[in-house]
């Protein structure tokens, strides 16, 4: 079958390996790959279990075993993550992914397509030429031009603002989410390898302004820098770029496929819509198209695809979380219970590295409400000093 595949960041380039090794003849189409598309480049131990190759591909990483949590109220917590989160360059991950497809007989070119139409299969239009696939795959992420053009714009609800730089930074600068009392969202700085660090902010339906939204992040910048003894760089202009992060109503409704065409990654929504973790997503969802064209034609494609958001991200959409966690009341709890609470501290590295699903997160925190509570209290009473 000949696949032609728009896209070539994590998913695209991804997919595009396998259906070469499955022998379809595979033309995978982006105007810039690779690049240092805008993301913070975190890699957790999900992402790690799902692509169990990424520690061995040749790529420089940043090895993360502490991370920072400040609430609303500035409420600090270090967390020791046992299982270490690692940050990579999306360019050199790129790079690396685009010449294993090639490798594996995947053909590469270098256009942006500018329109698709259908006709016995698809036509891909490029400003030099056009070229008939049997099979379309749009991993051209979230406000690709397949979406847009096979099933429509994603609704405003649907997708997350994000901001942020990439910056030069001091090696020993630690990995930081802030969130903010009126942000469904959070800001983060991640340590990069090369000195480097990538700082963001995202936003959710949130009614402040880009500016509001980089002066945040360029005050917590600021403070974290000059609180470890480091100076500021100046700040270039800030990246803007939009993320899923699906409604309750979109999850529960998904078109990720349809005759002779399908998407995967971002283009598809899947996308955790409290953290906003896509590249284990990406890879996963990759995977699971592959499978599907191996074994039916990619039919089966839907199904597999509703059955991996079932009980992680899709029950988190169906169930609210993401409105639940960034209520402000429930923020300022969760904060100050994170620093006092061994419980609560298990149950966020849990939820961080991929070991505890939102299907059973509910379940968990109710039989864990008195252990907390007495946690808390004591250390309230005895005044021990919060880690
Ligand atoms: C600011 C930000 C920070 C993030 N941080 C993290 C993080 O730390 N950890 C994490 O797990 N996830 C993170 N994510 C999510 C993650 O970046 C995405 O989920 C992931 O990159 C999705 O991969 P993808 O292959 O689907 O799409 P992309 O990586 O977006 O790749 C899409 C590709 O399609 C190409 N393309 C687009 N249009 C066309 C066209 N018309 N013709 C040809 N090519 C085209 C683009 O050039 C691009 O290379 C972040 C996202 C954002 C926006």
């Amino acid at each position: 079958m000949r696949v032609g595949i728009v896209g070539a960041g994590i998913a695209g380039a991804s997919l595009a390996e396998k259906l070469a090794r499955l022998g379809h003849e595979v033309l995978l189409f982006d105007h810039r790959a690779p690049w240092e598309k805008p993301c913070g480049g975190g890699v957790t131990p999900r992402a790690l279990d799902d692509y169990p190759g990424l520690l061995e591909l040749p790529l420089s990483r940043r090895e993360i075993r502490e991370v920072v949590f400040i609430g609303p109220t500035g409420r600090r917590t270090v967390l020791a993550m046992p299982r270490a989160w690692h940050t990579v360059s999306r360019r050199e991950l790129a790079q690396v992914l685009l010449e294993r497809a090639e490798a594996a007989g995947a053909t590469f070119l270098r256009r942006r397509v500018q329109r698709i139409s259908e006709s016995s299969g698809f036509q891909i239009e490029t400003a030099a030429e056009n070229f008939q696939v049997d099979f379309l795959v749009g991993a051209d992420g979230a406000t690709g031009l397949t979406r847009r053009s096979l099933v429509g714009k994603w609704n405003r609800d649907d997708l997350c603002r994000c901001y942020g730089f990439l910056l030069p930074g001091p090696g020993d600068l630690r990995l930081v989410i802030r969130f903010y009392s009126d942000l469904i969202g959070y800001a983060w700085l991640f340590p990069r390898p090369g000195q480097l660090f990538s700082a963001g902010i995202a936003a959710s339906g949130s009614r402040l302004g880009r500016e509001e939204l980089v002066q945040r992040l360029c005050r917590l910048i600021e403070a974290e820098l000059i609180s470890s003894g480091h100076p500021v760089p100046s700040f270039p202009k800030p990246y803007a770029a939009l993320l899923p992060s699906l409604s309750a109503q979109s999850f529960a409704s998904p078109r990720v496929a349809g005759r002779n065409w399908a998407l995967v990654g971002d283009a598809s929504g899947a996308v955790d819509p409290v953290t906003g973790e896509g590249i284990s997503y990406a890879f996963k969802t990759a995977k699971l198209l592959a499978e599907a064209i191996a074994e039916d034609q990619g039919r089966s494609y839907p199904e597999r695809w509703q059955e991996m958001v079932r009980l992680g991200i899709g029950h988190a959409g169906a169930h609210c979380w993401r409105e639940r966690f960034y209520d402000p009341k429930v923020l300022w709890l969760y904060s100050l219970v994170l620093q006092r609470s061994g419980q609560v501290q298990e149950l966020t590295r849990d939820l961080f590295s991929g070991r505890q699903s939102y299907h059973d997160l509910k379940p968990r925190v109710l039989h864990a409400i008195p252990q907390v509570l007495l946690e808390t209290l004591l250390s309230l009473f005895t005044h021990r000093a919060p880690p």
